[in-house]
């Protein structure tokens, strides 16, 4: 995401968590030899994965492999018709598991294609499928309709099923929290996995999502568009743009000589993008040099009437507001790689997306003309110890409206060149591809950056860089 900053300090302790504690988790070892007395019977799967800024987010119990997303909707009246399909993966036995689903109206919902119950309970939808779901694959089918929520964020923006100013449409956004509001899911970062998106609206209207565009066919009065991701993609990146758009479709040529697929969705009452779209292959290219391979399967853009005032780096095909600019699609593309295939855990892991995305802007403005990451970093550095840069520090953070603060952003690029400076700039390169690519479509804590920067460059004892850095609450002195 690239928005204007807010300025929250927050200095509340940070509790680190395990990463997904399941509860009623029986190691498999433990059951061979035991009677089947010994273990726990099938029973209610937790609400909530327990991340440090969202604690009601994401579920235990089970993950989910693949989402399939069945929508029709009618932009003059807002309303959505939906039936989402999941396979998952249950943990252990479960007499009942939750889902996040914010608003509408469920009609029914089946498990293995028998009919559940369920309840909600805010943003819980609770399933109780007729008999328990044992350990392993299990599929569930939620059909639900009405009116999409706009979700209001602990900082005031404005995300979920966002209507276009024109009501031509909607755009769906979801960081942190919002794909909730029109995808019953784990809505956690940590729980990736493909989807498939079949969006039928009105002919003559358009409809873009994540991936690969297989079809839009048409019946004579309704098309419907059918987009296939197959890299694996968090909730929060997950996104249905719909609406009157000029549909540009194009391929451009990786730095390994493969090609990629470009489908870019504009709004035409947005403005001319042509300066935009004719930039977004040359951005690839730089950033591949650096990075390592396009981690995507296809690319493009989303620019749309939507006045949530913030660029969001949904998968594949980043959405853009108003005014798009040569850094929002610098940091947009490079989540592309930072945030999106590298995807973070816990959302107090932010800085590990945000703060490199940042660092490819310094990089690119360095290539062409602009300031060199060093001078950033000491026109950064030369603010004051009450500036709200330091405060808090960018781990070390529990109020969620702190997530996009400048810390985050600039604290985290700072970080990036605190490394640089300390490792050289080869092994600077050489870490920052490897975290590319040896945690490609997978999710990611800060420990694992800082063991590979470690590792890389030789070096033993870079935690007291990385504490000043990323967990010491003020301003870091020495550098
Ligand atoms: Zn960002």
């Amino acid at each position: 995401m690239s928005s204007p900053q807010p300025d929250r300090p927050s200095r509340r302790a940070l509790h680190r968590r395990l990463r997904r504690p399941i509860r009623g988790w029986v190691p498999v070892v433990a059951t061979l030899g035991l009677t089947a007395a010994l273990l726990p019977a099938a029973g209610p799967a937790a609400a909530t994965l327990g991340d440090t800024l969202f604690p009601g987010q994401g579920n235990a119990g089970y993950e989910v492999r693949h989402y399939d997303v069945d929508l029709t909707y009618a932009p003059d009246t807002n309303h959505l018709d939906a039936v989402t399909h999941l396979r998952a993966r249950a943990f252990t036995e479960l007499a009942s598991f939750h889902l996040d689903l914010e608003g509408l109206t469920v009609e029914a919902v089946t498990v293995d294609g028998t009919d559940a119950t369920w309840t909600r309970q805010g943003h819980e939808l609770v399933v109780t499928p007729a008999t328990a779901v044992a350990r392993g694959r299990f599929d569930v089918t939620v059909t639900y309709s009405g009116t999409p929520l706009e979700h209001t964020d602990p900082d005031g923006s404005t995300e979920g099923w966002v209507r276009s100013d024109t009501g031509d449409g909607a755009t769906a956004l979801g960081e942190p929290v919002g794909t909730m509001t029109w995808v019953p899911s784990d809505n956690t970062p940590g729980d990736k996995a493909t989807w498939t998106f079949d969006i039928t609206v009105p002919d003559g209207t358009e409809a873009a999502a994540n991936g690969d565009l297989v079809s839009h066919d048409s019946d004579g009065a309704s098309t419907t568009w059918t987009w296939v991701q197959d890299v694996p993609m968090a909730t929060y990146l997950a996104t249905v743009a719909i609406g009157q758009f000029d549909m540009a479709e194009t391929t451009m040529t990786s730095i390994r000589g493969g090609e990629i697929p470009i489908w870019s969705f504009v709004d035409p009452t947005v403005g001319s993008t042509a300066d935009a779209q004719a930039l977004l292959p040359k951005v690839i290219r730089f950033e591949e040099r650096r990075f390592g391979p396009y981690p995507g399967t296809s690319a493009g853009m989303i620019v749309d009437d939507v006045d949530v005032g913030y660029a969001l780096e949904t998968q594949d095909r980043p959405f853009y507001p108003y005014g798009l600019g040569t850094g929002a699609l610098v940091h947009e593309t490079a989540h592309q790689w930072y945030g999106d295939s590298v995807t973070l855990t816990d959302w107090h892991d932010i800085w590990l997306a945000e703060g490199f995305a940042t660092y490819a802007q310094w990089l690119w403005d360095s290539a062409h003309g602009g300031a060199s990451p060093a001078a950033r970093f000491r026109a950064l550095y030369a603010k004051p110890a009450s500036s709200s840069l330091w405060h808090p520090a960018p781990v070390k953070f529990t109020d969620p409206a702190d997530l996009f603060g400048a810390p985050s952003y600039q604290r985290g690029a700072m970080t990036l060149q605190a490394l640089r400076a300390r490792v050289g700039g080869e092994d600077f390169s050489r870490i920052l591809r490897r975290w590319a690519t040896e945690h490609r479509d997978g999710n990611v804590r800060t420990h694992q950056f800082e063991a590979l920067a470690e590792q890389v460059s030789g070096r033993r004892h870079l935690d007291g860089l990385f504490d000043d850095w990323l967990r010491l609450d003020g301003k870091p002195r020495g550098y």
